[in-house]
């Protein structure tokens, strides 16, 4: 490989990809990564990198994103603190073979669960969070024994560069290794025959993805995107939902996977909630939030336009000033919006917020049970028999009833999604389950050997249905 700078690596072609492949393949056949105590001491390398690199990263996330340094620290580095510092103390109970029952069949024998590393395992990341992204993932598989190429995003290259460098001088590539750039690294990454992938991502890219690990029979997960419904009960507290959900709307200006996509608010109370919402957005940004310290920039142009072009439609009652040079996009909410318009076609992935009233909710529940599953459900009331009804009727990734992230801020969930928004979960346990093969072994004495289950069968067939279900 060609080293430009610190940290600076061109692209490597295939060739240089297949030797980093298969290098850290021929390494994890070492088993040095089935020690526990080796995986404890990578965890912790990985923290104290971290940690010395808190300043860099967050000046690299201002540069990528314009991210303030509170988001950008909570919801980069301390989650990915936390998921190590979670791997370091519970490692021992999750690595742990679990027993389980032998049937009369095998007596005498023991049987087990053993959770077993898949091997060298593939990490590509977005662009939006583009180290957590990254790193949580790596967490999982370095718990779970696994060695790591990881992929950042090309699109948030701050980061991207930081990243490859501070993980170039820290690791030994056999353990954990980067390759930087984008859809040509990424596709000579996708022909090589990893042991696991793991993708976040867009759904359209999750399926060439999909389709380049179905060659290598390589297991994947993919976590992927979708519109986020947000419903909005006219029994809710209106103040308390207003700044929950505009948090997490705007939060790195809504390019968050699990942001509120749209909003469905009960018609009776369209005109308080959107009130409670403008009034939220003064308190958290300011009268003009293209001054707040607090609020983050489009990523790109391409981004930005796209964006931008939403608010052609339907009537703009928060926001709606922005600058391209700045790719600076205010906090936006478009009311009168109907289920046809362009904006509630594809996930929005910024900061404009539509709003579709409703007066029925099991229409409205009947028309989100015809379109793709969402990463994330809200659902805002003081019943809970409502709430109910809308989990129950509307399948989603996660969801959080009342609230917007919580079902990402408590990692001892497991954090997925479901259909069009992805497969398999991670974050805890979770993850090191995603990352480990449930190998099931049975050991057994040599003492007794039932002469019955051999050639020829002297047993009668009417037995034989008798006695197996007691002994299986
Ligand atoms: P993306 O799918 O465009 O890119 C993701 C990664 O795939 C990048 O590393 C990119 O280099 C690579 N890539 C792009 N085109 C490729 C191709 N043709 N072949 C191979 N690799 C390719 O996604 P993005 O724009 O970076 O991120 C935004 C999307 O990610 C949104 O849809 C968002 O909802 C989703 N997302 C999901 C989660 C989650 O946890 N489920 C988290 C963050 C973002």
């Amino acid at each position: 490989m060609t080293i430009h700078a610190a940290g600076n690596v061109a692209a490597p072609n295939a060739t240089e990809i297949g030797r980093l492949a298969e290098t850290q393949r021929r390494f994890f056949r070492t088993g040095a990564t089935r020690d526990l105590d080796f995986r404890r001491r990578q965890l912790r390398t990985l923290r104290a990198m971290l940690v010395s690199h808190e300043t860099d990263i967050l000046e690299a996330l201002r540069r990528d994103l314009g991210r303030p340094p509170a988001e950008a620290y909570s919801s980069e580095i301390a989650v990915v603190l936390i998921e190590i510092d979670t791997a370091l103390r519970r490692l021992a109970g999750w690595a742990r073979p679990k027993r389980a029952r032998s049937p009369r069949l095998l007596f005498p024998a023991s049987s087990h669960v053993v959770p077993e590393p898949f091997g060298s395992v593939l990490v590509i990341g977005p662009w939006n969070y583009p180290l957590q992204l990254v790193l949580a993932p790596v967490v999982a598989a370095i718990a779970a024994g696994n060695c790591a190429v990881v992929k950042p995003s090309e699109l948030a290259p701050a980061t991207s560069t930081l990243l490859a460098g501070m993980i170039r001088k820290t690791f030994d590539p056999n353990i954990l290794a980067v390759v930087e750039g984008g859809i040509e690294p990424t596709q000579a990454l996708l022909g090589q025959d990893f042991d696991y992938l793991f993708f976040t991502g867009g759904t359209k890219i999750g399926k060439i993805v999909m389709a380049a690990a179905a060659e290598h029979l390589t297991p994947v997960t993919l976590e992927l995107g979708g519109k986020n419904p947000c419903i909005v009960a006219a029994d809710t507290d209106m103040k308390t939902a207003a700044r929950r959900i505009a948090w997490g709307k705007y939060f790195n200006a809504g390019q968050t996977c699990i942001s509120p996509d749209f909003l469905l608010v009960e018609r009776s109370a369209e005109a308080a909630f959107l009130g409670a919402l403008r009034a939220a957005l003064t308190e958290f940004y300011g009268a003009d939030p293209a001054k707040s310290a607090d609020y983050a920039r489009i990523v790109n142009e391409r981004h930005f336009d796209r964006l931008a072009s939403f608010l052609d439609r339907g009537r703009v009652v928060a926001g709606g000033e922005i600058d391209r040079a700045q790719r600076y996009f205010a906090p936006t909410v478009i009311a009168d919006i109907g289920w046809d318009d362009p904006v509630m076609a594809d996930e929005i992935f910024g900061p404009v917020l539509p709003v579709v009233v409703y007066d029925d909710l099991d229409a409205e529940i009947a028309r989100l049970q015809e379109r793709p599953k969402p990463l994330a459900l809200y659902i805002f009331t003081a019943d809970g028999n409502r709430a109910d009804k809308v989990l129950h009727g509307v399948s989603s990734g996660g969801a959080s009833v009342n609230d917007i992230f919580a079902q990402l801020l408590n990692l001892e969930l497991p954090f997925g999604g479901v259909g069009d928004s992805g497969m398999g979960a991670y974050h805890g346990k979770a993850g090191f389950d995603t990352f480990s093969h449930r190998r099931a072994i049975v050991r057994r004495g040599t003492w007794l050997d039932l002469k019955l289950k051999y050639p020829p069968y002297k047993t009668s067939l009417a037995v034989f249905k008798k006695l197996l279900p007691r002994i299986m």
